[in-house]
């Protein structure tokens, strides 16, 4: 088989080269620090956690439970070192995190044919198969090289996210759909605010606390997509003239227009997922749920995703990528981690374990595949290369993103994510058996 360069030491890139490695191909792998370091990273270690410690749920009823299930069985890297360094945290997976880097870091450059090299890559090899894994913080050279590869519309430096909330979890008795002047379908749920709902709405805003802001984080980031607590605290009716502009939405039960409205926009096709609209937020995570769920209709919500603000480069993978990582005008060229527009740690990883796999396949002369949809790690390739793109945003692992159970509808939450958990783990057997022997 060909050699295989992977480029970026993170979580994506380790996962990849163990993968390729433990295939029999020899690696060239890159990583810029500690010569190069990036505004969140501390340390030379591979696989280093730039946030929290937490990789979020461990159980098989959650998204992510099942998404580090189907990459235990296919013997990733991340999840051995994961379990490895545990630290107790109820039926979440929590982490040690220099334990954690320290076994990914000894069990790879352990390994005779990866070939360990420190250094910032800036161009984007076209000579040879190759993983490009630099991240959410990929350096500014190479970055602008993404940029080049992927069309110059195409590669977002994002920093800010409004949050995403289950659709079964908004009240729909209080919330109403309406497009702002009927224009276009209406793909909007409104929800309408009194001037009192609004004023102490506004009040609990401008004082929430706020998350910690990194250095890289400067205000002129901040203009182009202001925080909604931002806007806030410009005036008490800055909002009224923003997203919460009420103009145009009247209620239809009662031909009334409400004082003030936050509108959410449906995310995803199946309308399972909401965004609200306007709110990128730096808000803590535990203070975003506690304010919004003064929003009338969103007492109860349950976030898929929190807002932030953070410099995030990801590429336009629905024109640039295929299923398997691999884009479509460079064949023998892969992407993984955040980089491709998954959003997270354990997401990241996973993107890395497909994509190495998929190099490891071009490399012996195979061709690449794409995971079943109703996998995780599947139906995650798939939103990142399948999502509009005029809106494509990173994305967490969820059950959003997976096909329904087919037959009767099965009531009760849990059970029907256990279930769709368990044909994921089937169907990713089977698929192991027959595509990647
Ligand atoms: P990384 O883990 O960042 O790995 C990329 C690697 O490439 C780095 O080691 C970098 O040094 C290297 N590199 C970059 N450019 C080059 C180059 N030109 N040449 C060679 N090497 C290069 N996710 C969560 O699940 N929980 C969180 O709490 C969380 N917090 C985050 C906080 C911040 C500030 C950021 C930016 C992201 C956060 N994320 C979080 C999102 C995401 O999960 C992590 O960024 C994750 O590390 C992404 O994995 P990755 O492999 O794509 O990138």
């Amino acid at each position: 088989p060909e050699r295989v360069t992977v480029i970026g030491g993170g979580l994506a890139g380790s996962e990849a080269a163990w993968q390729l490695a433990k295939r029999g191909i020899t690696v060239d792998f890159y990583e810029m620090r500690p010569q190069k370091m990036t505004p969140a990273h501390k340390t030379d270690r591979l696989a280093e956690l730039v946030c929290t410690n937490s990789m979020r749920s461990n159980q098989l009823s959650n998204a992510v439970g099942l998404l580090k299930e189907e990459m235990r069985q296919l013997d990733s890297l991340i999840m051995k070192a994961a379990d490895h360094s545990q630290v107790p945290a109820g039926g979440a997976l929590a982490v040690d995190r220099t334990q954690f880097s320290d076994y990914v870091t000894s069990k790879l450059l352990a390994l005779p044919n990866i070939n360990f090299h420190t250094e910032e890559i800036t161009q984007i090899p076209t000579d040879r198969i190759a993983i490009i894994a630099t991240g959410p913080l990929t350096s500014d050279k190479l970055a602008e090289e993404i940029q080049k590869f992927s069309g110059n519309e195409s590669l977002h430096f994002f920093d800010a996210a409004a949050p995403i909330i289950a659709a079964d979890s908004i009240d729909m008795d209080i919330v109403y759909k309406k497009s702002r002047y009927d224009k276009g379908e209406a793909a909007y749920l409104n929800c309408p605010m009194t001037k009192q709902e609004y004023e102490n709405f506004a009040q609990e805003l401008i004082s929430a606390e706020t998350a910690e802001v990194h250095s890289f984080e400067n205000s002129e980031v901040f203009e182009g997509c202001m925080p909604i607590e931002v806007m806030a605290k410009r005036g008490m009716k800055t909002m009224l003239f923003g997203p919460l502009k009420p103009v145009g939405l009247e209620n239809p039960a009662t031909g009334k227009t409400p004082y003030a409205v936050v509108q959410l926009r449906q995310d995803n096709a199946v309308a399972s997922m909401y965004n609200i609209v306007g709110f990128q937020t730096h808000l803590k995570y535990g203070e975003q749920k506690r304010v919004f769920a003064m929003i009338p209709g969103l007492a109860h919500a349950r976030f898929i995703r929190y807002g932030k603000m953070h410099r995030n480069t990801y590429m336009a993978s629905p024109a640039v990528l295929s299923a398997s990582y691999e884009a479509k005008k460079q064949p023998g060229l892969f992407f993984a981690g955040q980089v491709t527009g998954v959003e997270g740690y354990v997401e990241s990883a996973g993107s890395g374990l497909v994509s190495g796999i998929n190099a490891a396949r071009r490399a012996s002369g195979q061709e690449p595949v794409a995971f079943p949809k109703l996998t995780a790690l599947g139906s995650m390739a798939n939103y990142v290369t399948t999502a509009d793109i005029k809106h494509f945003q990173p994305m967490n692992a969820s059950f959003a993103l997976i096909p329904g159970l087919e037959g009767p509808k099965v009531r009760n939450k849990k059970e029907r994510h256990l279930k769709i958990s368990q044909r994921g783990l089937e169907c990713l057997k089977e698929f192991q058996q027959e595509v990647l022997q």
